[in-house]
């Protein structure tokens, strides 16, 4: 095994075992740009170290033969005393990790050799500043001195002189400065800086390999979810100088504008400075078009790197320079971050270049960035006051007053106020003020909280489970941490894209990509340049309208909508879904008709029943009717009732109380009684594993009937009317075969009787959802009764992680994600090793009953990037998510196809 790489013998592929750094320098130096001569030390001799504690046998003896290479090459020895080759020792693992770990510059110098760096190159004074900055640097990092008695010392240096600044220090003070460091370390180490070269270098590699597992670096692997165990390398390189003067200095470069995507001179200079200065911020930098005017000749050949960069890449680069007497040397390149706006004109702009083709430009974005790219958003230049924090449940930037009930929502509104509405949880009495509102806080429940649920269909900004307010709507107010108290009327703002909640008003920048998938903005596929995308309006607009045409043109997926109104279909539609995989037609049942249903369940007789059922159905129909013609020629899934039936009822507490006020003030209360009898013969300890699905329609008589005798008839009324109506009736939470052949029965009667009496074909297709362990278990069998399968992937987390999906996120996952259990809530991605395993092998088994099985999900998964994904990976037909999420999701389909 190699552990040791010269820079000219890897390339950019090699990341896993050279690092990120190494492998680029060595990409580089194979280009043939001036790079300063090199080698790294391998991640795999930094696992060994960890792993062992000890660094591997061979590695001394194949650091030893590239040192001797490299002195060699440069013509001097290492510390050397006449002429010292000095040398950095960077760290440089896999993933870029800003400032995480080690470096050490100038190793080499020493007592002996400072005086033969003072002849050879920048005198005296910068001579004894590079020992002083090695002392200093070595000191902190390598022998674990704190930092602070070195700045002391330094600040002392400059008090005793009467100076402000590190320049105005000469010689003879910084080589007071030394001696004065030498005793720092000496005292706090108890043994002498080390003046041996090889030794300095040895100490240096292995300091690197120990910041691996320091704590900031630790904390930020865990943070950005990078495994812990991959390891740094180590980056050994000559030194170069930018402090030599005038004629000398560093830099950083972008190949273009990492914020708007666009090419030019981005970046930054600073004349006669080391590259901690710049990073230091220690004195002011000049923007790098300057370094035209201050030295043409390197400025001209860090364009045509740059551009070489570029091409060579294929993608924005962002680089590290350092001039030496007139000498432009190469210190670092890597693709740069960009933000999600330039992410896509990039992607764009190098197609156009000929650079990248389609497949390659849509794995340049991600449905993330989209989705950043379409929510309005507070501005980031302004002044905020936080008051807490949630879950970042459903994102955009709400304004409003506080308002803590519903009622009060929708009568403000009413009068032209923007509010938002708090409550310490929401349930579907809120909905009516959930509509009302710019946006909803809740101080319990998680990311599949009815809240959160509800407020993401909307498109609603939603921060949910923000534990630290206290809501109390009985005083209408909220107290945050510190015993700051918002009464109802004061102005908050939201941000659902961070769980961020502020005191008073935040200004707010609106999305033009979603008014350009709205339609309100025109893009134009024919815009193919930049400039004809300028010309035809928003760049970005023109960006995001060719890679959605990309990704339409390789999905293999579907993409339809969950939505349960006409409204809500319409801007499906115009955000490109290809039908509606889910409706839940208790989001029907809500507001005014929550009676009727109520009294269907209070229904002592088979009159009453009756009669309840037939109230329901014309609105029912109606509701289909709307929804099939705002989804004309597209298929429409409509779920068949699935809630326990106590949600429709009244809260148990509430009527509780109401009774027995009613009773001891002697007032009549037979009705609030029966009721109460009712609630309490309905309640259920657990309820989402209770009277719920497809086992209402089966303990409800007429209940299921009526829903598919509404769907039939406004199927007919459609048709009839010349329209296109492809209805797909969808039983909820069956576990085995036998009920849905219940189910399927009652349905296909009701539907017979439907065609006869109006002449009609419909055509209705029936299927279930497989929501249920069970029901993927058995889903050959269950694909008997069914024509399509919808995965529920909210329930069939719930019940295959045992995981109640109204509880666990807001209780304890922040402790299973801190503790690294999972890396995000598996109600958000498709956890593919349980969950994900048992559909595609419902999936499998469904297709081998019946090969043409329609597979689709319609959990939240449906709009998750990740998850699209592995619906696409195990052959899925389409995926259903929430109108606003359509986009992503069209995008995501588009790339997995790529
Ligand atoms: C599901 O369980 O994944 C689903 C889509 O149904 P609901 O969220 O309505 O329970
Ligand atoms: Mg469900």
């Amino acid at each position: 095994q190699k552990f040791v790489y010269d820079f000219t013998e890897g390339n950019k592929d090699l990341k896993d075992l050279l690092g990120g750094k190494g492998a680029n320098l060595a990409e580089m130096t194979n280009l043939g740009l001036p790079v300063p001569p090199g080698f790294t030390i391998t991640t795999e001799a930094c696992k060994v170290y960890l792993e062992s504690g000890t660094e591997p046998v061979a590695l001394r003896d194949e650091v030893s033969a590239h040192l001797d290479a490299l002195e060699k090459q440069m013509g001097k020895k290492l510390g050397q005393a006449d002429d010292p080759l000095l040398v950095s020792v960077r760290s440089g693992a896999k993933f870029s990790m800003p400032g995480m770990m080690d470096t050490v510059l100038n190793i080499g110098l020493s007592d002996a050799s400072v005086a033969g760096l003072a002849a050879q190159a920048g005198g005296e004074r910068f001579a004894w500043d590079s020992y002083r900055r090695l002392i200093q640097m070595f000191g902190k990092t390598v022998l674990g001195v704190d930092g602070d008695l070195f700045e002391e010392a330094l600040d002392e240096a400059k008090r005793a002189k009467g100076v402000t600044t590190d320049v105005e220090l000469d010689a003879a003070d910084l080589q007071r400065l030394v001696e004065e460091f030498k005793g720092i370390v000496a005292k706090e180490t108890g043994r002498d800086f080390p003046q041996e070269p090889r030794e300095q270098m040895d100490l240096a590699i292995r300091a690197v390999f120990d910041s691996w597992n320091g704590d900031r670096a630790k904390l930020y692997r865990r943070q950005e979810r990078i495994p812990g165990d991959l390891g740094t390398a180590v980056n050994i390189c000559s030194m170069v100088f930018g402090n030599l003067g005038p004629d000398s200095g560093t830099g950083v470069a972008f190949t273009r504008d990492p914020a708007s995507g666009h090419q030019g001179v981005y970046g930054d200079y600073l004349q006669n400075a080391q590259g901690e200065d710049v990073v230091a911020g220690i004195r002011n930098t000049v923007p790098l078009a300057d370094l035209e005017r201050i030295d043409k000749a390197s400025y001209d050949q860090l364009m045509q790197i740059m551009e070489t960069l570029e091409t060579h890449y294929k993608d924005l680069c962002d680089i590290e320079f350092t001039i030496e007497r007139g000498k432009l040397w190469m210190l670092q390149t890597r693709i740069g971050k960009r933000t999600a706006g330039a992410a896509f004109r990039i992607a764009t702009q190098l197609v156009d270049q000929g650079l990248i083709d389609e497949a390659e430009a849509l794995q340049r974005v991600t449905g993330g960035q989209l989705a950043q790219l379409m929510f309005p958003r507070f501005d980031d230049k302004a002044k905020t006051e936080l008051l807490g924090r949630g879950i970042a449940a459903s994102p955009g930037a709400a304004v409003g007053k506080a308002v803590f009930d519903s009622y009060t929502a929708v009568k403000w509104s009413r009068s032209g106020e923007k509010v938002i509405l708090i409550r310490r949880e929401t349930n579907p009495d809120d909905l009516d003020g959930m509509i009302a509102s710019e946006g909803i806080l809740t101080s319990r429940g998680g990311k599949t909280s009815h809240a959160a649920v509800v407020a993401r269909g909307m498109g609603k900004t939603c921060v949910c489970g923000a534990e630290e307010l206290e809501v109390d709507t009985k005083r209408r107010r909220m107290t945050a941490p510190g015993g700051v108290v918002i009464e109802e009327g004061e102005v908050v703002s939201i941000d659902g894209s961070t769980g961020k909640v502020y005191l008073g008003e935040v200004p707010v920048v609106p999305s033009p990509v979603v008014e350009y998938f709205e339609g309100r903005m025109q893009a134009d596929a024919a815009a193919v340049s930049d400039e004809a995308a300028a010309a035809a309006g928003d760049e970005l607009v023109q960006a995001v309208h060719r890679m959605m045409s990309y990704a339409d043109g390789k999905r293999r997926l579907q993409v339809r909508a969950n939505a349960d109104n006409a409204e809500d279909a319409a801007r499906a539609r115009r955000f490109g879904a290809q039908g509606i995989g889910l409706c839940r037609t208790e989001h029907m049942f809500l507001g005014e008709r929550r009676e009727m249903v109520e009294r269907l369940i209070l229904a002592d007789t088979e009159d009453e029943r009756d009669e309840a059922l037939g109230a329901l159905l014309p609105l029912q129909k109606a509701d289909f009717v709307e929804l099939f013609e705002a989804m004309d020629g597209l298929p429409v899934t409509v779920r068949l009732l699935d809630p326990p039936l106590h949600e429709f009822l009244p809260d148990i507490t509430e009527l509780s109380v109401r009774v027995a006020l009613a009773e001891a003030r002697r007032e009549p209360h037979e009705n609030e009684l029966r009721l109460l009898q009712a609630v309490h013969k309905l309640h259920e300890q657990n309820p989402m594993l209770g009277l719920r699905g497809v086992r209402l329609g089966l303990v409800i008589p007429g209940l299921f009937a009526m829903q598919v005798r509404a769907i039939a008839e406004a199927a007919a009324e459609r048709a009839t009317a010349g329209g296109d109506p492809r209805a797909e009736i969808m039983i909820p939470l069956v576990g085995t075969v036998q009920e849905l052949e219940i189910v399927r029965e009652e349905a296909e009667r009701v539907i017979a009787e439907v065609e006869q009496a109006t002449g009609t074909d419909l055509r209705l297709t029936l299927g279930t959802m497989i929501e249920l362990p069970r029901a993927a278990l058995t889903a050959g069998q269950i694909a008997e009764a069914a024509e399509f399968f919808s995965f529920g992937t909210n329930d069939l987390t719930q019940t295959v992680w045992g995981f109640s999906r109204d509880d666990v996120e807001a209780s304890f996952f922040t402790a299973y994600l801190e503790k690294g259990i999972f890396g995000v809530s598996p109600f958000e991605t498709i956890d593919k090793d349980g969950v994900g395993s048992l559909v595609r092998a419902a999936a499998q088994a469904g297709r081998a009953t019946r090969p043409d099985l329609k597979l689709g999900v319609c959990g939240e998964h449906g709009g998750d990037p990740e998850s699209v994904h592995f619906f696409h990976e195990v052959g899925l037909d389409y995926v259903s998510c929430s109108p606003f999420r359509i986009p992503v999701a069209r995008l995501e389909a588009g790339r997995a196809a790529a």
